[in-house]
């Protein structure tokens, strides 16, 4: 780890590039530019910077900058929330730290706008705190000089990886930060495009010696669960309830459920439904709504009471509520079913 970082800083103190707000180590710039850097690229940002900087040279200036001009300066941006939070901020700075920018960790991370990887960068780049600023580019470059699998989309992970980089920070950690951002954005490159011949650290990356680099770093995000509309109709005939058993290979399968399709009807659309199958409905009025997550999906399910005065012949289960409490396993998703049902019994 320490030959890495004698490695890295020395490659850095040759290679770096002349950043306008690496001048000089005045917060307000490394904020600005950080605020703007997030999902943008350098190249993007270098000709906004400038003109936000020419136009609002001080933090002062930001926090009394109308509106429509501080919208203007970041238009082709995008994301107006973060100009409007760094608006918000420094006006906090004004009234509350007499226009000093606070220095503590605590301090930056309180102010609008500014998570973790921001408050680091600042707070070690300009104030010389030891503080690791982690972003996807040092992800990037630790998995791969560690040969780590790991899926650094998992926030677990990144919390570990953060704190093992804190744990070994050396004592210049402002330029060691940018020292490992600055490698991320122009060596070790996305995409499995590293370009390790260029690089200061081809002899200690694992990666390269095993070769990883292409293959890493991993990033799964976690599946987005999918959401499956369902109607559930709570058929009551006698003061009994239909149930029927679920398909074999069904989720859930051999458990029991109240009848139920998949959309949402409307009351008009459950009342044709189920008059189309032959039965003599006396009372039809929505019931509960729920929404029901399983691991891959979601059911968002809303539902009817139907009163029936005749059906025809099918293969429901009609039950009381005893019975089904006591002898059914009804799943998890139909839970709250079974209950408005007991509660409507109940009170009839
Ligand atoms: S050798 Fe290649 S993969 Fe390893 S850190 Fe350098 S650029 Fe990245």
């Amino acid at each position: 780890m320490i030959e890495v970082q004698e490695e890295l800083l020395k490659w850095y103190q040759k290679e770096k590039r002349n950043l306008p707000w690496r001048s000089d180590k005045e917060p307000y710039h490394v904020w600005v530019s950080e605020i703007m850097l997030q999902q943008t690229r350098i190249e993007a940002v270098l000709p906004y910077y400038r003109h936000f900087m020419e136009e609002l040279p001080t933090i002062t200036d930001l926090a009394y900058c109308p509106e429509e001009k501080l919208l203007k300066l970041w238009e082709g941006l995008g994301y107006y929330n973060r100009v409007r939070n760094l608006q918000k901020a420094a006006k906090i700075v004004m009234e509350e730290y007499h226009s000093a920018f606070p220095q503590t960790m605590s301090e930056i991370l309180s102010l609008p706008g500014v998570g973790e990887y921001t408050a680091s960068a600042i707070s070690s780049i300009c104030f010389n705190k030891k503080e690791a600023a982690v972003d996807g580019n040092v992800l990037r470059v630790f998995a791969r000089v560690h040969n780590d699998f790991r899926n650094i989309e998992d926030s677990k992970v990144k919390k570990e990886i953060r704190n093992t980089i804190q744990e070994h920070l050396p004592q210049e950690a402002g330029e060691f930060n940018q020292a490992m951002m600055e490698l991320g954005e122009t060596i070790c490159l996305p995409n499995g495009e590293p370009k390790c011949a260029n690089c200061p650290l081809q002899k200690k990356c694992l990666s390269y010696q095993k070769g990883t680099c292409s293959h890493l770093p991993i990033r799964e995000k976690k599946k987005s669960t999918k959401e499956e509309k369902r109607t559930v109709y709570l058929l009551i005939y006698q003061g009994k309830v239909a149930i029927r058993k679920r398909e074999e290979d069904a989720l859930l399968h051999n458990l029991w459920e109240f009848p139920n399709q998949e959309g949402h009807q409307n009351k008009k659309e459950a009342e044709s439904f189920w008059k189309e199958q032959g039965y003599v409905l006396s009372k039809i009025e929505k019931g509960p709504s729920y929404t029901h997550v399983f691991s891959h999906k979601r059911w968002n399910m809303i539902s009817y009471f139907i009163e029936i005065s005749n059906y025809p012949n099918n293969s429901y289960q009609w039950l009381t509520k005893e019975d089904l409490e006591k002898h059914y396993a009804i799943p998890t998703a139909f839970k709250p079913f079974q209950k408005e049902v007991e509660r409507k019994e109940n009170n009839s």
